[in-house]
C-alpha cells in the first residue's frame, strides 16, 4: 500500500476551474515528514516547534535547534514550510519562559511570552535562518497567538533582523481577524488557525469537554472572522492560509477557499479526501457555499447550507 502511495503522482491541489490551493503539511516534529511527502504534502503550512522546548530544563541552543530544523527542511527541497515560533504559555508550562496564571489562555503565551524573553526567540530565529541556508527549502516564519498590529511589527523586525524573508502572523484570536487588513500591511502572509480562533470566538477551552458543542470551527461567528481575514488577504494581495483542524474537513476546506483561503494545511492523513472535494467543484461554488454558510445562525445550520449549495451545484 506504501509503495503505491510513493508511485502514483499526486496532482496538485486545485478546484475543478483549476484555481490552484496548494494543500500542504502540518507536522509536529521532523519525524512525520517523510509520510507527509508521501501523502502529497506540497509542503508545510504548519512546523509545530514545541516539541524541542517541551520538557527542556532550558531552551535548548541554536546548534540543537539548527539540526532539527535542518532534518525537516531536507525533506522539501523547493516547497513552502512554514515554521511556527515557539508557542508555549502557562497550559505547556516551561520553566524558562512561563509563570503560574490563573487562566493560562489569556495569558501571557505565544508570541507574547516570546516578546518577554527575547533572546528565546532571537536564539530560535537564528536557528532556523541557519538551517534555511543549508537546505533548498523556502522558509516562511510565523509567529502564534498574535493579537495586536504593534506586536506583528515587532516579530516582522526581528525575523528580517536574523534574515528570514519571508516572515507572517497566525491569527487565532478574534482581534487579528478584525484587524487583518492593517496586521497585513506589516506582515507578508496570515495562516489562520482555527483550533484557538473557535476557542476564542465561543469562549469555550478548546480541552474542556463539557464545552466541546461550542468548539465547531463551523459556526457562522467563526466563519466570517475567516472571511475577514480572506478579504484582508485579498485587498492587500496577501496569502491566507489555514491551519487549523477545521481544514482537514473536506466540504469546511471549500466553504474556507470560499471565504478567501489561498492554501490549506492539515494532518497529512486528511490530504487525499481534502484534495478529492476540491477538485470536484469550481470556485464560484466555493464562494457560493461559504456564502450560504456565514449566513446561518448556527454551526448545524451553516453545515447544512454548504451541503446544500453543493448538491444543486453538481
Ligand atoms: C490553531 O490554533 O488552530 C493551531 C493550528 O495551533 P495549535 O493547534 O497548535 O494551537
Ligand atoms: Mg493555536
Amino acid at each position: 500500500e506504501r509503495a503505491a502511495a510513493v508511485a502514483a503522482p499526486v496532482t496538485p491541489g486545485a478546484l475543478a476551474d483549476g484555481t490552484e490551493v496548494p494543500l500542504l503539511a502540518n507536522l509536529g516534529s521532523p519525524d512525520g515528514a517523510a509520510e507527509a511527502v508521501e501523502l502529497g504534502a506540497e509542503g508545510v503550512g504548519l512546523f509545530r516547534t514545541e516539541f524541542l522546548f517541551l520538557s527542556a530544563d532550558a531552551a535548548p541552543d541554536v546548534a540543537t535547534q539548527r539540526e532539527a530544523y535542518r532534518r525537516m527542511l531536507e525533506a522539501f527541497p523547493g516547497k513552502k514550510v512554514v515554521v511556527r515560533a515557539l508557542d508555549a504559555g502557562a497550559d505547556k508550562p516551561l520553566p524558562f519562559l512561563t509563570e503560574e496564571e490563573e487562566n493560562p489562555a489569556l495569558g501571557r503565551r505565544g508570541l507574547r511570552a516570546l516578546l518577554a524573553h527575547e533572546q528565546i526567540l532571537r536564539d530560535q530565529l537564528t536557528a532556523l535562518a541557519e538551517a534555511e541556508a543549508e537546505t533548498e527549502a523556502d522558509v516562511w516564519v510565523m509567529a502564534p497567538m498574535v493579537s495586536t498590529v504593534a506586536e506583528t511589527e515587532q516579530f516582522v523586525a526581528l525575523a528580517r533582523e536574523h534574515g528570514l524573508r519571508t516572515a507572517g502572523v497566525m491569527v487565532e484570536v478574534p482581534s487579528s481577524a478584525l484587524v487583518a487588513e492593517p496586521i497585513l500591511r506589516h506582515a507578508d502572509f496570515a495562516s489562520i488557525g482555527t483550533n484557538d480562533l473557535t476557542q476564542y470566538t465561543m469562549a469555550a477551552d478548546r480541552l474542556l469537554g463539557s464545552v466541546a458543542d461550542l468548539q465547531d470551527p463551523w459556526h457562522p461567528a467563526v466563519l466570517r472572522l475567516v472571511g475577514e481575514v480572506g478579504s484582508a488577504g485579498a485587498a492587500t494581495d496577501s496569502p491566507v492560509g489555514v491551519c487549523g483542524e477545521a481544514a482537514a474537513d473536506p466540504l469546511l476546506a471549500l466553504v474556507l477557499v470560499g471565504l478567501g483561503a489561498t492554501s490549506l494545511s492539515m494532518a497529512p492523513a486528511a490530504l487525499a479526501d481534502v484534495r478529492l472535494e476540491l477538485g470536484r467543484h469550481t470556485a464560484e461554488t466555493a464562494r457560493a457555499a461559504a456564502q450560504a454558510a456565514r449566513a446561518a445562525g448556527d454551526a448545524a445550520g451553516a453545515r447544512g447550507a454548504a451541503q446544500q449549495v453543493v448538491r444543486e451545484a453538481a
